[in-house]
């Protein structure tokens, strides 16, 4: 059985330092909201190349701090991606705000900035560039647009630790960033874990009051906040999981290169980029179905799909009024994707010349 990921053999090579960590957390009596939290701040910050990090209980929460911090609310249009994983626009609409679905681009797979460009309204407020699968979103173009309309630009950076965009971490890419530290991320905590990084003194301080009740300390309450407060336990794990992260990213690049290798000439293979860090490795197949099960049935390999059905398509969405059709674009990636096994060292190339000879198989029963 190879599963798509496995977190235990994940964490192995870090046990003692995690184990370490744990412990030093519960023999010191703090444990929301203390030191740990303190120097994993700014250790993200220093590796992202910011001047903040406010850690949050998820990255949900945390997108949703740095709209409200910015005023972003009922009335206002946030731009989104057709194709992305439904919290980012559930971000958007917990802050009151109303999502703009933009279809990506067929080959990055990310916000296409041309389409970005004809759906600014007067009502526009902001752009969350999402860097799926790990592959930077065209943010150098987007941010052109933001500043031509006087717009935010935000990045949903769940699944890009590490990345990069022409010389500069995902984290400073935008005016404010939210990470995801969730146990399958490329940097991944024991539990729910966020974080906001930022250049932005103000949104600092604001979000540090909005995690917390709205207060600073317990009795000043300006804001009507959240509980979304990141504990010392993930970060203590997180501080001690972030110095191979490098490694383990340089690792995955490895694995996608060797997928590509063996697998372009007979699937969309994912376009590479020097800062990408492969968080999931996607191909695209019309036989994706087909695909999936024979490499579970016949070679226990497990491949998942992020994601079947584009928010839009979710009920939660329904009252939109988007129907199928109308995001043809994410709707098509719906049906086509397919991530590959890319986070373990699990990963041979013998796994990769299997994917091959089932594809071809496949082909030749169509
Ligand atoms: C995982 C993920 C999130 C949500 O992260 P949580 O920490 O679970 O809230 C948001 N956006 C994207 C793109 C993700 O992959």
């Amino acid at each position: 059985m190879i599963p798509l990921l496995d977190l235990k053999d994940l964490n192995q090579p870090m046990q003692a330092r995690i184990e370490e960590a744990l412990l030093r957390v519960a023999r010191s009596g703090r444990y929301v909201l203390g030191p740990e939290v303190e120097a994993f701040e700014a250790e993200w910050a220093e590796y992202c190349g910011v001047r903040h990090c406010v850690g949050t209980a998820n990255a949900l929460e945390a997108l949703e701090i740095i709209l409200r911090c910015y005023g972003i609310g009922p009335g206002m249009e946030v731009i989104v991606p057709s194709n992305t994983y439904i919290a980012t626009w559930l971000a958007v609409t917990h802050a009151g705000a109303t999502p703009v679905p933009v279809e990506p681009d067929l080959v990055s797979m990310n916000l296409d900035p041309r389409r970005v460009e004809e759906a600014v309204t007067t009502r526009t407020r902001a752009i969350i560039a999402v860097h799926l699968y790990g592959r930077c979103a065209d943010v150098t173009k987007l941010d052109h647009i933001a500043q031509r309309h006087k717009l935010l630009l935000f990045e949903d950076a769940a699944q890009a630790h590490g990345a990069m965009h022409a010389g500069r971490r995902a984290g400073a890419l935008g005016d404010a960033a939210a990470f995801s530290f969730y146990p399958s991320k490329n940097l991944g905590a024991l539990g729910d874990a966020g974080a906001i990084t930022t250049d932005d003194d103000a949104l600092a301080r604001k979000a540090r009051r909005l995690r917390n009740y709205g207060g600073v300390g317990r009795l000043d309450h300006t804001v009507r906040g959240i509980n979304s407060r990141l504990d010392e336990l993930q970060a203590a794990v997180l501080r001690a999981k972030l110095p191979d992260l490098d490694l383990l990213n340089n690792q995955r690049r490895t694995r996608a290169w060797l997928y590509t290798d063996v697998l372009r000439d007979e699937v969309e293979t994912p376009y590479d980029e020097p800062g990408h860090v492969y968080h999931q490795y996607v191909i695209r197949t019309e036989h994706r179905e087909a695909l999936r099960r024979r490499l579970f049935e016949r070679h226990g390999i497990e491949a998942h799909v992020h994601y079947p059905v584009p928010p839009h398509l979710e009920g939660a969405y329904a009252y939109l009024g988007l129907r199928r059709g109308a995001l043809p674009v994410a709707e098509v990636l719906g049906e086509t994707v397919l991530s590959l096994p890319v986070g373990n060292a699990n990963f041979t190339t013998a796994l990769a010349n299997t994917v091959r000879d089932e594809v071809v198989a496949l082909r030749e029963v169509a």
